[in-house]
This record gives C-alpha cells, structure tokens and sequence, in this order.
C-alpha cells in the first residue's frame, strides 16, 4: 500500500490559502516529477494532469462555529456517509479518495517513532520553542484554542 504522506495531494483547504494571495486560476501543484494544474473557484475545483481534466464540485456548509466551510464532493461513492472530503490524491492516473488511492497513514506502517518525534517537533515550533524545551506560554498572535489543540496533540504524542 502507498504511504498518504508520499502521495500527491491536492488539498482544497491548502489551496484556497494559496489563492487568497495569489488567486484562484493557474495554481502549479507538484508532486515529485508529477504536476498538476489547478483552478479553483468557490464552487468548483478543476484539476488537469498528465493530459486528463477533472473537476470536482465544492460544497460549503456553515458549522455551529459560524465559519463557512467547503468540501469536495468525491468523484466516488463507495459510502454516502463520507460523500464529501477536503483532500484528493493523484494517483494512478486517476484524482481519487484515500479510500480508492488505497493510501494508509505512515503510522499504519511502521517508522512510528520517527514520525511521532517529528510531528513533536513541527507542533513546538510551532510554539517557537525548541524540540528540547517545554511549552509554557501561548505565542502571540496565535488562537487560543489552536494552542491547546497543539498542548494537547503534544500530549497525545508523549503518551
Ligand atoms: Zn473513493
């Protein structure tokens, strides 16, 4: 099985951060040798690759939170429980669910320790802190509830 952290991602939430700041057409995504060109706009996310073209429409609901959110409608329907997601994979020539790209998360696999350790120390950079130091204090500038969510993966990943 392929490693999700390999593969070639195209991340809905990952490019409309792009696009705010460079707009939405003509958006280069890279994978290793692979590219992909992308368009988004707000209701629909077009992907051309290795000469084929899928578009895929966005969906967007309004959580309890009060931000609006997108998703991806799935181009399969293997379960209509999990009919919208955020991110789909290039793969096999084709622009997939992890389901379907039969991608598994490097945790599955072995390598765990390497993983979790780096994971530890993205999450306390994050922080601005050192992999060797201990969070103490929120950074400025940074959501309140992001930090706890970091404090507690930190946690987690202690464990
Ligand atoms: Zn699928």
């Amino acid at each position: 099985m392929a490693i999700i952290e390999n593969a070639f991602r195209i991340s809905l939430y990952a490019l409309r951060r792009y696009a705010v700041v460079h707009g939405g057409r003509g958006i280069v995504v890279r994978c290793g040798e692979e590219t992909a060109l992308v368009d988004l706009t707000p209701d629909m996310l077009t992907v051309k690759s290795a000469g084929k073209i899928w578009s895929v429409p966005i969906v967007t609901y309004e959580p309890k939170t009060g931000l609006v959110k997108g998703l991806m409608i799935k181009p399969c329907a293997h379960d209509v429980r999990e009919k919208n997601c955020t991110t789909l994979y290039l793969a096999a020539g084709k622009l997939q669910c992890r389901k379907c790209a039969g991608l598994i998360h490097s945790s599955n696999s072995g390598h765990e320790k390497q993983r979790i350790e780096a994971k530890r120390c993205k999450l306390l950079q994050r922080l601005g802190l050192n992999p060797w130091e201990t969070p103490a204090r929120r950074p400025a500038r940074m959501w309140r509830s992001t930090y706890l969510a970091i404090l507690n993966e930190l946690a987690g990943l202690a464990r």
